[in-house]
């Protein structure tokens, strides 16, 4: 039950969550909050959250958190919408922020794709490539991963609610290993790793249980690509895989990393 007075329930500010291309992983880390998520609902009003409840409030809303990417001319008009009814809008997961896995069709071609994929291609309307939302209207704050963090979540919702700046660390994993004393696996066992390029957030899960990180959480913030390269070749990765390990749910970022560094791959 909320602790938050009835006084203070009255007042309380509008939060709205949208789906556009994506699983619904990210929506789901928001209700896999349980506890919090009961305090939460008792300090903003959920307007709009279609995950939880078929009722529908209209804006204007003072958070909106927006899962998935941009893949249908409809997507384009609702971010656009979304964006106009929104105080602040805040995207959530590597869909929203960079184009998901579905952004392995702007590698490809797409109408190849839909033929592959569906039987009957002539009912889907589809654009030609999955793009973040940032790709369409202003966002201002980009939370990472495949799903997100829960802990992050709540911290990113409660720095909008009060008004601060969310204190999400952009750092890559190998931070995040060192402080929870994994020892590294590339070092010690020669297992080919992408945490070295790899923003932080998951607490660095996979190390920890002796594997090397794939990038879900995307690019970090000032990852050294060309370093690491000739690590991965070294430990075992021949050229199609090294081309498969940077075209996963990020493949967009990464390829946009790669070619600011210089580097053929992922394209
Ligand atoms: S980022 Fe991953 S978990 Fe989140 S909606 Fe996209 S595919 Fe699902
Ligand atoms: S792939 Fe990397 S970023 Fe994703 S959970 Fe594993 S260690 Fe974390």
């Amino acid at each position: 039950m909320s602790t938050v007075p009835a006084a203070a329930r009255a007042t309380r500010p509008t939060l709205a969550v949208f789906k556009l291309a994506s699983c619904d992983g990210c929506q789901l880390t928001l209700l896999d909050c349980e506890d919090e998520l009961l305090e939460l609902a008792g300090r903003v009003e959920i307007r709009h959250f279609l995950e939880a409840s078929s009722a529908v409030g209209s804006g204007p809303y003072d958070l909106a958190l927006v899962e998935g990417s941009v893949t249908t001319a409809e997507d384009r008009r609702r971010v656009h919408e979304i964006r106009a009814a929104a105080r602040h809008l805040v995207t959530i997961g590597a869909c929203a922020t960079a184009g998901g896995i579905q952004a392995l069709r702007n590698f490809a071609d797409v109408a190849e794709y839909r033929a592959t994929v569906y039987a009957r291609p002539e009912y889907i309307a589809t654009l030609a490539t999955s793009t973040p939302v940032s790709a369409h209207v202003p966002v201002d704050f980009e939370l990472r991963g495949c799903p997100i963090d829960r802990g992050q979540l709540l911290e990113v919702i409660t720095a909008f609610l009060v008004g601060r700046k969310p204190d999400i660390p952009d750092h890559s994993v190998c931070f995040a290993c060192k402080r929870r004393g994994t020892v590294c696996v590339t070092v010690a066992h020669g297992t080919p790793c992408l945490g070295p390029v790899t923003h932080a957030g998951c607490g660095a899960i996979c190390p920890a249980y002796g594997r090397g990180c794939y990038g879900c959480f995307g690019p970090s913030a000032t990852p050294n690509l060309p370093a690491l390269i000739p690590l991965l070749r070294r430990d075992g990765m021949d050229e199609p895989t090294l081309g498969r390990a940077l075209r996963t749910y990020n493949a967009t970022a990464f390829a946009e990393l790669a070619a600011r560094s210089g580097e053929e791959r992922p394209s």
